[in-house]
């Protein structure tokens, strides 16, 4: 890890580089790997491999968790991954303490990256839906389209002071939704008017409010079933 820092209160960004990012390709939007988190201050050999790895489970098992690429610098050789901090009983729960404590030195073995979504360029609209463990993806597919693009993104996140900067090109309402006053992504989609046309879905997140988004979406507003998948990015 070569760098740490706190974008809202609740969300931690870890940045990584070093020789083994050497060749590492990114495929943008919402690309993921999946991240084996040691115990922060764990030596892992020179040469560790994920073969290697694997062999050694049986006495040092990591925790796996999935994590967006939010950002790839390729001429540095630096990933960004932005952390969700959450907690249970006053805990933070694993990868939210792995963030915690991680500092600078720390290694970090991974897997991937995921194959990712392709933001379909006939759609007169994208709509992209999320929790703050999605927002780092919504962040790239929003900074990826074109400025000719229209996108609507609804992003629920604890309370305003985890809203974002995002940076955009294209032609895009943000509605930032707010668990502090009651929001959920389902009852703001109810409450949207959307533009005509085809629409691109895009959405993750808790797989509750993943099911009531698909729900509003299909049954409610007879999108096409086939078009709307969300994706479980973690369950309660
Ligand atoms: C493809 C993919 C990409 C993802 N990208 C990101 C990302 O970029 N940033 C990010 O922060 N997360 C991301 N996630 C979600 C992240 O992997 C999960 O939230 C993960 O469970 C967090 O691990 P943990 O050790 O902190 O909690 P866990 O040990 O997995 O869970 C402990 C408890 O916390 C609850 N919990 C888990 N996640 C949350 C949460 N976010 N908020 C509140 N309670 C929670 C669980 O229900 C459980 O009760 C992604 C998931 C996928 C599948």
């Amino acid at each position: 890890m070569v760098r740490t820092e706190r974008v809202t209160p609740k969300m931690a960004r870890i940045t990584v580089g070093g020789p083994g990012l050497a060749g590492f390709e990114n495929a943008g939007g919402d690309t993921a790997l999946m991240l084996y988190l040691y115990p922060p201050g764990t030596e892992l050999p020179e040469d560790f491999t994920i073969e290697k790895a694997r062999v050694g489970f049986a006495t040092l098992r990591p925790h796996m968790r999935s994590y967006t690429v939010r950002r790839h610098d390729a001429d540095k050789g630096e990933i960004d991954f932005d952390f969700v901090m959450h907690a249970h009983d006053g805990h933070l729960a694993t990868a939210s303490s792995w963030a915690e404590q991680a500092s600078i030195g720390d290694e970090m073995v991974f897997v991937g990256p995921s194959p990712a979504h392709s933001l379909n360029p006939d759609a007169d609209w994208h709509l992209l839906i999320g929790d703050e463990t999605a927002l780092p993806a919504i962040s790239v597919m929003l900074e990826e389209l074109p400025a000719d693009a229209v996108a609507h993104a609804f992003i629920e996140v604890a309370d305003p002071a985890e809203q974002q900067e995002l940076v955009v090109d294209c032609q895009a309402a943000i509605h930032w939704v707010h668990r502090s006053a009651g929001g959920s992504l389902a009852t703001a989609l109810a409450a949207a008017d959307f533009p005509p046309g085809t629409v691109d879905v895009w959405a993750a997140g808790e797989k509750g409010a993943m099911m009531d988004v698909r729900a509003q979406l299909v049954d409610v507003r007879g999108l096409d079933r086939r078009t709307v998948r969300p994706h479980t990015y973690w369950r309660a």
